[in-house]
């Protein structure tokens, strides 16, 4: 039996699965071009729950077009700014309308439980627009004194205007979220969109384009191509009309997609991968360190790219900490994330269930060893068992490459001064952890590590009004708070002659 039918789904969500899934092009719900489809799994018992068109560059090229076309003529780009705000706070309300719909849906295909797809994701998202739909009123530019010219010369201002056609590329492991993420401040700058979902969890993102258009956003203002990475994002990447990429995944494909836009040098904006240390000293409170180290690496099946996959742990306390965390792992229920006694679902898909267990094959053969979980669990869907590696050491696998899989490494340290070098030795640089009751230690360590967001006795805290990214291989440019601004404007230096 398929978890379709397996559990009671809402009757709006059973009604969108019956119906021909489309493409939003211009306004207008349409098959791809060429009238090809791909299935869309539930990955807790690999059976189909829908076929979604698989749009290539031709859909890109049409839904590029109805972008341009919105953002040079539409009412879009003339629209008060109130009006504007007016819609994107719509669309956090129609969120929240949708909610138990929106979290079933991101459960029954992304494998996620149904109230962290609820908390989180669906709450996270309302949280967005409604953030954003403050700012469409505030982008402002400046009035600048001349510095070499004589006073009174000249008169010289700053025009903050939205960059133009925006192709926006997005993952699986928070697919509503990361539309939310990408939508709401390009929505806010006035820019128009061509998103594109990830092609294992496309459904939240169609269903929230019927929200969009309910909530009056005009025609060719959000475009939505399902389809491949290597046809319709490859497409989107490379178009010539499209002004700016912002990107969330991995970084090799961060890196493909660099070179996808060279072509007419279109801004590009990454938010990649990340092998986070989450560090715990010995004066920590362990009764928040233990359950904050479980959690930020078991928390959405460790998929999530500021996963704490490095845990750095002070000798004194390795052994009362690892077993804390083995024991929270133990309580950890595997199971379809639309069984409301779940706690941890499957993983995405059988590629990342391939993917995790080879490192889990791979971090045994080099010596590591697990005191708890290191194997697939059962044989059908995709659930890998939580695991907590010890023994391990830098130059492994396991601790160099981003698993994203509920997979932790435990590395002891002695000496705080070598602590920030050890935490940094990483191409990656996306978030770190401090657990620490020492004020001065921590904030002494926030400044050492290489990382984007630094959580002092917490892990895992976003707020739209915080900029997140990261330094090094993690990407480029912040996301969310003011900051994200600045990739979706462009800044025009206005020079009057008095
Ligand atoms: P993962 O490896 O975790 O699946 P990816 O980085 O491959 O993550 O995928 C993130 C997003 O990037 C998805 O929407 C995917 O379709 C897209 N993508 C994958 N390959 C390419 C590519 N060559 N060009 C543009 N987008 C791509």
């Amino acid at each position: 039996m398929s978890a379709v039918s397996a559990y009671r789904l809402t009757p709006r969500v059973t009604k969108f699965l019956s119906e021909p899934h489309k493409l939003l092009v211009g306004g207008k719900w349409v098959n791809a071009v060429s009238g090809e489809t791909f299935p869309v799994l539930d990955p807790a018992t690999t059976d189909e729950i829908a076929q979604v068109p698989a749009g290539d560059a031709a859909d890109i090229d049409a839904a590029v077009t109805a972008a341009r076309a919105a953002f040079e003529t539409g009412p879009w780009a003339t629209m008060k700014p109130t009006d504007r705000s007016r819609i994107i706070w719509a669309i956090a309300d129609l969120i929240e309308a949708h909610a138990d719909e929106l979290a079933e849906l991101e459960s029954l295909d992304n494998g996620k439980p149904k109230k962290a797809a609820r908390d989180v994701d669906v709450v996270g998202s309302a949280e967005m627009f409604r953030y954003f739909a403050g700012w469409a009123t505030k982008i402002e530019g400046n009035q600048i004194p001349f510095a070499s010219a004589d006073p009174g010369a000249f008169f010289g201002y700053t025009r903050r205007e939205p960059i133009g056609v925006v192709g926006q590329i997005i993952p699986w492991n928070y697919p509503l979220m990361m539309a939310a993420w990408k939508l709401a401040p390009a929505l806010a700058a006035g820019c128009t969109i061509v998103l594109k979902p990830a092609e294992q969890t496309p459904l939240s993102a169609l269903y929230l384009g019927s929200l969009l258009q309910e909530a009056g956003l005009p025609d060719g203002v959000v475009n939505i191509v399902t389809g491949f990475g290597e046809t319709a994002g490859a497409a989107l990447s490379a178009h010539p009309d499209v002004d700016k990429i912002a990107f969330t995944g991995s970084t090799e494909v961060g890196k493909l997609i660099v070179n996808a836009s060279a072509g007419n040098l279109k801004k590009v904006s990454l938010e990649l991968g990340g092998k986070s240390p989450n560090i715990v000293l010995a004066d920590a409170d362990l009764d928040l360190a233990i359950p904050g180290a479980a959690d930020g690496i078991f928390y959405n099946h460790g998929q999530d790219c500021t996963a704490g996959s490095r845990l750095f742990i002070q000798k004194k306390i390795f052994d009362k900490v690892i077993s804390g965390v083995v024991d929270r792992a133990k309580e950890i229920r595997l199971g379809p994330g639309l069984d409301p006694e779940t706690d941890m679902g499957p993983v995405v898909s059988e590629e990342q269930l391939t993917r995790v267990v080879g490192y889990l094959q791979n971090g045994v053969e080099s010596g590591a060893r697990p005191l708890i979980g290191g194997k697939r669990h059962g044989d059908r869907g995709y659930f890998v068992e939580p695991t907590v590696f010890v023994d391990a050491n830098p130059s492994m696998k396991i601790v160099r490459e981003e698993i994203f899989g509920p997979v932790v490494a435990a590395i002891p340290f002695d000496n705080l001064d070598d602590l920030a070098n050890a935490a940094n030795d990483t191409t990656y640089g996306l978030a770190a952890g401090i657990w620490t009751t020492d004020i001065s230690k921590a904030h002494t360590l926030a400044a050492k590590l290489r990382a984007g967001t630094v959580w002092v006795n917490c892990y895992g805290v976003n707020d739209p009004a915080m900029p997140f990214g990261g330094f090094k291989q993690s990407g480029w440019g912040r996301e969310m708070g003011h900051e994200v601004l600045e990739l979706y404007t462009e800044t025009k230096a206005v020079v009057v002659a008095l």
